[in-house]
């Protein structure tokens, strides 16, 4: 098995030494693959993840991400638990990312699980027009279906509703169970909404639900899971098959057993594959930053060229170093290795 991308052609990955590529040799090699190139990951819950998931983001090139307001694993007993954790999407946690030199960006939304506890959900809806308004707030999200069930139904539509009114795109989960059913129940109520579909991101597609999706004219958000759903071998199969257009790859890693890296393995495995480097390029950063930028709060120019690091930095008089530890200053460097 070729080690050294450098000496060979990608497309001497063909017939049996391609079946031999597995995943471990991917882990082995992916960043040989990679170098040079930016991503963007649309989907990732970095509170639920360690500083060095972070510095392992920006050592892969990943320059900006969009962490979308989910459930914890458990349900919230009150309204405050939900403004804490907005305000940490908006605050602490863009920080944190900022001191590894990754620009920080998330979506506000009441999730489709605890949408099925209606007293707390009407105080939930009160609350979010104003988080929604907060700087570095890209989309209403994620929102959806999960069971399925009528109150998900009703927060899903009033959610719908927010996002028209206040111009935002919106990133719309969709369920594990009856996956087909609830995507397209999602889009028909988008559209009876009156939405756009450029507006909406439909994530967590598959093979099953991508023609249909990119069909209506919605974003196709794909998630790489390690070893359950999308395989990074089917991801590259669905840009071959459909191309790169309105398909965008998300890690979606949380507290569960997940990925962050997702992406940048992916795009090793599709340069290996034979893909386009302009096709790579659009399914792991352009087609994401184009969606959310119809929010009108991103700017490019804040992270493709790297951001300042400073980590003599405080928030509200916290910092991510311990005891001891020199803050690394890095001022205009693209990528810190
Ligand atoms: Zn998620």
């Amino acid at each position: 098995m070729c080690k050294n991308p450098h000496q060979s052609n990608p497309s001497h990955f063909q017939g049996s030494a391609e079946e031999e590529m597995t995943a471990s040799t991917v882990e082995e090699t992916f960043e040989q693959y990679i170098k040079g190139m930016k991503f963007f990951d649309p989907h990732v819950h970095m509170t639920a993840r360690t500083t060095d998931d972070y510095q392992a983001l920006a050592d892969a090139g990943v320059v900006a991400i969009i962490e979308p307001a989910f459930w914890l694993g458990q349900p919230r007993t009150g309204l405050s638990s939900f403004k804490d954790y907005f305000a940490t999407l908006v605050g602490w946690e863009r920080f944190r990312s900022s001191q590894f030199g990754i620009k920080h960006y998330c979506t506000i939304g009441l999730n489709s699980r605890e949408a099925n506890n209606e007293a707390l959900a009407e105080e939930v809806m009160e609350i979010l027009p104003l988080f929604l308004q907060k700087e570095g707030v890209v989309g209403v999200g994620e929102i959806g279906f999960d069971d399925q069930t009528a109150l998900e139904e009703k927060y899903y539509r009033a959610q719908l509703e927010l996002a028209k009114e206040m111009g935002l795109p919106v990133q719309v989960h969709t369920p594990h169970r009856d996956k087909k059913k609830g995507t397209e129940r999602s889009m028909a109520i988008a559209l009876e909404h009156g939405l756009d579909p450029k507006m909406v991101i439909i994530d967590h597609n598959n093979e099953e639900t991508v023609k249909s999706v990119l069909d209506q004219g919605f974003y196709a958000a794909f998630t790489i899971y390690p070893f359950t759903k999308m395989g990074n071998e089917r991801m590259v199969e669905i840009v071959k098959q459909y191309g790169p257009s309105m398909i965008m790859i998300n890690s979606a890693a949380d507290w569960g057993i997940s990925d962050p890296l997702a992406i940048p393995k992916t795009a090793a495995l599709m340069k290996m594959k034979g893909i386009a480097d302009e096709d790579i390029r659009l399914v792991t950063y352009q087609n994401a930053l184009d969606a959310f930028a119809q929010s009108g709060q991103i700017k490019e120019s804040d992270f493709i060229h790297g951001m300042e690091i400073d980590q003599s930095l405080k928030f509200n008089g916290n910092t991510v170093l311990r005891g001891g530890q020199a803050p690394r200053v890095n001022k205009n460097s693209l990528i810190i290795r």
